[in-house]
């Protein structure tokens, strides 16, 4: 027994004798094999599901299961996805179903034991309206989730602030789900304006908070305050707006408010926007909630304005150094050794330090050395002139 989970193991000769005579093929050593355990496998039974509502509304389905044990774990829920899988499967209430864990993998359900139902089993209806706010749902014809569109849905604010605060959103340290839980049961928490205007004071009056808890949030808090505009627009829950297109976006705008006062042709100009997103941005803008919130935002210092970090080109696919390889040697005539190489990189190159096989272009200054010499030994590199650099690049 092992105090962890494994999900396979190598097993190899441990004489080297052995090994040396077992030799190895061009891709593997003869003396060593994997082995890779079945996935585990269990019954039980589905009791009931739930419909959870996401940040942009999308109503999950999670079955609840008499609880099993699997692979070191007690398995009590299992999303479910969505309708469809619901349907493919052919999944009943009251069925006995099948789950499987391999590795770390989440557990899910592998099929209904259709040979053990007894007549009991009941269809599992999906439903119509939102089961928190209970706004009808829609189901786009491209998507698999129904949604619940209702911008004020209790269950999506909650998830929407969540999302705002995450790592990849406004990044602000220390401010989870629990955090942002516990305040929104306080009343404290409204829309993600609130979140910039917190009483630290009465946060550290909370339990297990504390003077230092707060400050080190408020800290975090203002900090987010001063985010580049990417992260912003991300963290505002527009639905397909991510990391992606909300760097797209900011490299666009002086403002957040532009993106108000832009209409379908503005976005078709950009590379990447597509039509959907589009649409979702446009409507964003059009509800006055939304409005509001952001002037909220505004007034209480969230930054809305374009940033050096924004403004970062966002190289194509069809730049002229798209995937390449560069590395400057010797002294640089015509610009800094930085400047060049951020040259290079908003024309789709990525700088490294050394010459190798990996190297494609080499670009020399006077007096390079070493690194010419190797790079021409190489044969496998393009040496470029600084001019011929500037020429390539587009000055
Ligand atoms: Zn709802």
């Amino acid at each position: 027994m092992y105090p962890y989970e494994i999900d396979g193991m190598v097993v190899k000769a441990n004489s080297l004798e052995l090994q040396q005579r077992a030799g190895s093929t061009t891709h593997h050593p003869r003396w060593a094999i994997a082995f890779k355990f079945k996935a585990k496998q269990a019954t039980t039974k589905l009791l009931n599901v739930e419909f959870q509502v996401g940040k942009v509304g999308s109503i999950t389905p999670v079955a609840k299961l008499e609880p099993v044990a699997l692979a070191g774990v007690t398995v009590s829920s299992v999303s479910l996805h969505n309708e469809d899988f619901i349907r493919n499967k052919d999944l009943r209430l009251g069925d006995t179903v099948l789950v499987e864990r391999a590795g770390d993998v989440i557990p899910y359900i592998v099929k209904p034991m259709e040979e053990l139902r007894d007549g009991s089993e009941r269809e599992i209806v999906f439903p119509t309206n939102c089961p928190v706010c209970k706004s009808e749902l829609v189901r786009a014809e491209d998507e698999a989730a129904w949604r619940c569109e209702n911008p004020d849905c209790e269950a999506q604010l909650l998830q929407r602030m969540i999302h705002h605060v995450s790592k990849n959103a406004m990044d602000i340290d220390g401010f989870g789900e629990s955090q942002i839980e516990r305040f929104y049961r306080l009343g404290w928490l409204h829309s993600i304006a609130d979140i910039y205007r917190l009483d630290y004071e009465a946060i550290a009056k909370l339990e297990g908070f504390g003077e230092k808890s707060a400050t080190n949030l408020r800290a975090a808090i203002e900090k987010a305050k001063k985010n580049p505009l990417y992260r912003f627009l991300h963290s505002l829950t527009i639905h397909h707006l991510g990391i992606k297109a909300g760097k797209i976006l900011a490299a666009e705008i002086e403002n957040v408010w532009d993106l108000k006062d832009w209409d379908e042709e503005r976005f078709r100009q950009i590379k990447d926007i597509g039509p959907v997103l589009t649409h979702n941005v446009i409507r964003f803008f059009q509800n006055e909630k939304n409005v509001d919130i952001l002037q909220d935002m505004e007034s209480l210092g969230v930054n809305f304005n374009q940033t050096d970090e924004d403004k970062r080109r966002v190289v194509s696919a069809d730049a002229p150094l798209s995937g390449k390889t560069i590395l400057f040697t010797g002294t640089l005539v015509k610009m800094g050794r930085k400047e060049a190489q951020a040259k290079a990189e908003a024309a789709g190159a990525k700088n490294i330090s050394a010459v190798s096989g990996n190297l494609d272009y080499l670009i020399v200054g006077e007096d390079a050395g070493s690194k010419l010499k190797k790079a021409q030994a190489l044969g496998t590199v393009t040496i470029l002139t600084e001019d011929e650099f500037l020429e390539l690049v587009g000055g």
